[in-house]
């Protein structure tokens, strides 16, 4: 199946490209992305036939449906890659907490956030496209601290590739940090810069498009990928595990095929909740998506008026903070799902020229079929989290988002799944304060021991092992440094 681009041809690039160059150029005419010409059509009883299959055979099944132009054994060697997860067969496991709520664990990967679910696989497929092309590519991440650990992971001592990750210093928790710093492998950089996430998100879209850079890069012989959401190689991977959702539903019989579930997805770039707009579009029985937002609310305003307006608006630094965004990416993909291409060039030309983008009333109702939204503050989260634990059940500050939507959204009785997007360890210090109903600044470490030790939770070896590691990469620098320290990096491997 061959990809096409969200916001039309500027008649330079191909009108269509298949999924190896749509994954290895993610960026497509005027500054869009690449969406795939149709979406592919399953048999009938597709998810009945996969009540009984493993996390692998399903995702198997629907990468073949998307008829991409990776060899078996590729897709294979990719997918083998969940057998690193706590449980094999079930990667990310769906767990009742009460009586219509499930949460699926989507922490269950060597990094400890929702990130490996996609990211490990497309690591591996990248890098035997990259090979079998005889080319070598630079993957810029740009990280609000999930990505970045999730990326280097996957693709440290990867063949053909080399990877450059910037992160926010001091906007990440210490886990975060010293899984990326402490993480070796020669085809690996990473910086730390002065400035937020979207400092560094926009560090990365110039980079992108610098013919300069650009220029150098190819002096080298080395070209230029990304491995952020705007990459289709991760999307589809974040497909599957909706289908997976309402497959494990119906294998503990709490549904019947055709009942319909809410699905709530804590969400930033719009990657996560995507995949699962897609899978109902394929045909998981969803009632609606509930998309969770912290403090930043754009997504909610977005889908509650049908305008995105980030004139006036700052970022602000919460409690969950791989929601903390303005611009979130993925969107794009649903509009041009919705309106069609000429309506996302205009969308977002606006966006981009006047910081603000306007939906007809009637494009609205449309949107609010699929989706509804509501957005929460850190105050509530910690509510949640006490409130959880108390019935036994601990949860990441991602994670307790979403139970505001579960509250509050709902208009019909049916089952809900929540997505948990990291694992605890992972937000340490800030499950701590809402166990202990304090603010005392604690240090991941403390946080993590004591968790531990009150609530008998436990601490997977990878974190453990995070404080007595060597720290590989300890620059921090300012925004203006960055494309000569990544020059550098290059010319040196
Ligand atoms: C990345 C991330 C999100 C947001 O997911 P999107 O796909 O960007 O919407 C939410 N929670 C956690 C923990 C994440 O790492």
């Amino acid at each position: 199946m061959n990809f096409i681009e969200t916001r039309g041809n500027d008649g330079i690039k191909p009108e269509e490209v298949t999924f190896s160059e749509a994954i290895l150029s993610p960026s497509a005419s005027f500054g869009g992305l690449y969406v795939p010409k149709e979406l592919p059509f399953l048999e009938e009883n597709f998810i009945q036939n996969h009540i009984d299959k493993s996390y692998k055979e399903l995702a198997y099944n629907i990468l073949k449906a998307f008829k991409i132009d990776i060899d078996d054994e590729e897709i294979n060697k990719a997918l083998d890659l969940y057998d690193n997860f706590d449980e094999a067969s079930n990667p990310c496991p769906v767990v009742k907490v009460k009586d219509d709520l499930f949460v699926h664990e989507q922490y269950h990967g060597p990094t400890r956030a929702f990130k490996d679910m996609a990211l490990q696989p497309f690591g591996s497929i990248l890098s035997s496209i990259a090979k079998k092309r005889d080319e070598h590519y630079l993957i810029l991440a740009a990280t609000s601290g999930d990505t970045g650990p999730a990326a280097l992971n996957t693709f440290k001592n990867k063949e053909n590739i080399q990877v450059a990750c910037l992160y926010p210093d001091g906007g990440t928790s210490d886990v975060q940090r010293l899984q990326m710093v402490c993480e070796d492998g020669d085809n690996l950089k990473v910086l730390g810069i002065h400035g937020n996430f979207d400092d560094a998100q926009s560090a990365l879209k110039n980079l992108l498009s610098s013919e300069s850079f650009k220029k150098e890069l190819e002096d080298d012989g080395i070209k230029l990928s990304a491995a952020n959401s705007v990459n289709f190689g991760r999307i589809i991977f974040q497909i599957i595990y909706h289908f997976w959702s309402y497959i494990q539903l119906l294998k503990q019989e709490e549904i019947t095929f055709g009942e319909k579930i809410y699905l709530v997805v804590p969400s930033g770039n719009f990657g996560n909740v995507l995949g699962g707009f897609y899978a109902q579009e394929m045909g998981v029985p969803v009632e609606k998506l509930l998309v969770a937002s912290n403090e930043n609310n754009i997504l909610t305003e977005w889908i509650n008026t049908g305008i995105y307006d980030i004139r006036d608006k700052d970022l602000k630094l919460t409690k969950s903070p791989a929601m903390d965004i303005l611009k979130s990416s993925n969107i794009e993909r649903v509009i041009y799902s919705l309106y069609g291409a000429k309506r996302t060039k205009e969308f977002f030309d606006d966006l981009n020229e006047k910081k603000i983008f306007k939906m007809t009333e009637e494009e609205t109702k449309k949107l609010q079929k699929y989706f509804a939204a509501i957005n929460s503050d850190d105050k509530y989260g910690a509510k949640i989290i006490k409130d959880f634990l108390d019935d036994g059940y601990l949860m990441d500050p991602h994670t307790a988002t979403c139970l505001k939507a579960y509250e509050e959204l709902k208009e019909k009785e049916l089952k809900t799944v929540i997505y948990s997007t990291a694992e605890w360890t992972k937000f340490s210090p800030t499950v701590l304060n809402a166990l202990h109903k304090n603010n005392i600044s604690y240090a991941d470490k403390e946080a993590l021991e004591t968790i531990s030790k009150e609530y008998n939770a436990k601490q997977p070896d990878s974190i453990k092992k995070l404080f007595t590691a060597k720290v590989n990469h300890d620059l921090v620098i300012d925004k203006n440094d960055i494309e000569k320290e990544i020059v550098k990096f290059i010319r040196n491997n």
